[in-house]
């Protein structure tokens, strides 16, 4: 799938969205969350500096998103946003290689594949993530700085690639 593709996807899937007014990320992962039918927690916990930001844990019966609280608010909801962005798009590594190459080994294919991968799912949750906030803020405040550094880093990666 071409970048193009990819946000034609991505916008499709923000413009479905129903975001709560006035915007906050935990009540959209409220209602998302009710909507599936799947709960989303959503829970702050410290993590060394330069580590991680976030991740999304999958249980049994709901997902939840943990969140690096020492950052500013700003940027939490970016974090939590981008979680989110995630479980909308459906991203499990381990599915989709699966799907994808039903007779290799998971191992053999994620040595294989796993960079191409990291970068197309990182830069769909961040995409999904950045028009999330623009949709937001659309005809309110301002809307607060995108993490663009990481979106344009990771175009430039994808967009090196032959299709
Ligand atoms: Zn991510």
């Amino acid at each position: 799938m071409c970048l193009k593709e990819m946000r034609r996807k991505c916008d499709r899937l923000v413009r479905g969205l129903e975001l709560p007014v006035p915007f906050d990320a935990y009540t959209l992962c409220e209602q998302v969350g009710a909507a599936r039918g799947r709960e989303i927690l959503v829970i702050p916990v410290p993590m060394a500096a330069g580590t991680l930001h976030g991740v999304t844990l999958m249980h049994e019966n709901r997902d939840v998103i943990v969140y690096q609280p020492h950052t500013t608010p700003v940027h939490q909801q970016h974090i939590i946003l981008h979680e989110l962005a995630h479980l909308l798009l459906g991203h499990d590594p381990k599915d989709l290689l699966r799907t994808l190459f039903p007779d290799l080994s998971p191992e053999l294919v994620a040595g294989h594949l796993r960079t191409t991968f990291k970068d197309r799912v990182e830069y769909e949750a961040e995409y999904v993530a950045t028009r999330i906030l623009e949709k937001a803020h659309r005809g309110q405040d301002p809307p607060p700085p995108p993490e663009h550094r990481l979106l344009s880093r990771l175009e430039r990666t994808l967009g090196r690639r032959p299709r």
